[in-house]
């Protein structure tokens, strides 16, 4: 037999997982700073959940789901958390909590991709959904903690661009538009822009295909796209946002053909790209979804959030330094071994010993590559009820009780 991870998914081996928990944390301390509330959520759920509420012209819904029946229930394998969170804001009644609703989450996707660098079937997000606020504000609270993230994880070469996609109300003019604008070379795009034009046109502006890429690249279609049809509202909303981005400092470039893969957002889009990364650049993604809370059945309230590919995330980063155990714990007698180490842990010190009693020498070998001291407990040390440190950075070695071990480790 020969049992191989599925095409697509990846082992997180150890010589990673400590970058991944570096930035978890890192996350987790921002997100704490900045008051918003871990949430988490089933990683399947009903199937109908994700064909409303991520929306049936996209490729996810179409293409992209893992999808299995348990006793005639469908169900799958969430693509994306955003309804995830916003089914369980519903289904929790927390739109009675005081406003903003500020929450996180971190956690495995599942899309049914071609996998190639930076693309996987099983991959990790991390994310933020504000609800409440419909004000331009909380769209630069998210933007502003993105971009603090990743800048306090170290990344650089990064860009923002934003885009208003409008509001149900100005977007159908514009749908038509875009529709009237194609309409003469329709049949020369692809067969997924078929499905587009029908459902959403606005997607076929983000097409992949190189083809479709060329045939939007027609004077036409560019006047349409530069032309600015968001109603006034929708224009007010994405000055302030621009005002607030401003004020922070925070650079963006506005690209009007951004309107992002899933069907349910509105107004601000948008998306943070590195440089550093191939042809799926996209580090960070996110928009305004002020429908989705209602289409799923909840009271009206606007919302707002980001993901982005943890994947992505670390393949940008400078792994951080591997942090060396405080103690190796150096004796034969394993019994005081344990009862040292477990004094040592309860005082916050990390520490490990050898379970198969090796020799002393070859202990000290193995101590000095993961620790910054060894602690003996030989013979002489166990009748006379003293330690023996040994800073194995500098050599220096002293006789020490055990508060004095900890004075010196501490
Ligand atoms: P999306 O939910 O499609 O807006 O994606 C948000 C972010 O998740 C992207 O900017 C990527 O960083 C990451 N991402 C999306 N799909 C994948 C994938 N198949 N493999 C790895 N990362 C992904």
């Amino acid at each position: 037999m020969n049992l191989k991870t599925p095409k697509g998914t990846k082992d997180i081996l150890p010589d990673e997982t400590y970058i991944w928990q570096y930035v978890e944390e890192k996350a987790k301390n921002i997100f704490n700073n900045s008051n918003y509330q871990e949430i988490r959520t089933p990683i399947f759920e009903a199937t109908e959940l994700f064909t409303r509420g991520v929306g049936d012209s996209t490729d996810i819904v179409n293409k992209e789901m893992y999808t299995f029946i348990q006793k005639e229930r469908s169900l799958t394998l969430r693509p994306e958390n955003t309804a995830g969170v916003v089914r369980a804001f519903i289904e929790h009644g927390m739109h009675r909590l005081p406003t903003p609703v500020k929450l996180w989450y971190k956690g495995p996707m599942f899309r049914y991709e071609r996998p190639q660098a930076g693309r996987q079937r099983q991959f990790h997000q991390l994310g933020v959904e504000v609800f409440g606020i419909e004000n331009a504000s909380a769209d630069a609270e998210v933007i502003n903690t993105a971009m603090f993230l990743l800048d306090e994880l170290g990344l650089k070469n990064l860009s923002l661009e934003i885009n208003n996609i409008g509001c149900p109300k100005c977007r159908n003019a514009y749908k038509e538009k875009i529709k009237e604008a194609v309409k003469p070379k329709l049949d020369q795009f692809c067969t997924d822009c078929h499905l587009r034009y029908e459902k959403n046109p606005l997607r076929m502006l983000d097409c992949k295909n190189e083809n479709c890429g060329k045939l939007l690249a027609n004077p036409e279609i560019e006047a349409v796209i530069n032309n600015e049809f968001i109603c006034d509202d929708c224009v007010k909303h994405f000055s302030e946002l621009q005002e607030y981005l401003q004020a922070l400092n925070i650079e963006y470039k506005i690209n009007k053909r951004l309107v992002r893969g899933l069907d349910y957002y509105n107004r601000t889009v948008f998306e943070i790209t590195s440089t550093n990364l191939g042809s799926q650049n996209a580090v960070c993604g996110g928009g305004r979804y002020d429908p989705l809370v209602e289409m799923l059945g909840g009271s009206p309230t606007p919302a707002v959030g980001w993901a982005f590919g943890m994947e992505r995330v670390i393949s940008l980063l400078t792994p951080p330094e591997i942090k060396p155990l405080d103690v190796f714990i150096v004796t034969n007698n394993t019994k005081k071994a344990f009862e040292l180490a477990e004094k040592l842990r309860k005082e916050k010190i990390s520490c490990d010993f050898d379970l198969a009693n090796r020799k002393f020498q070859k202990q000290i070998e193995k101590a000095s590559k993961i620790a910054k001291f060894a602690l003996i407990l030989g013979e002489e040390e166990i009748s006379s009820g003293v330690l023996t440190l040994k800073n194995l950075q500098t050599g220096n070695q002293e006789k020490s009780s055990f508060e004095e071990v900890l004075n010196k480790i501490l």
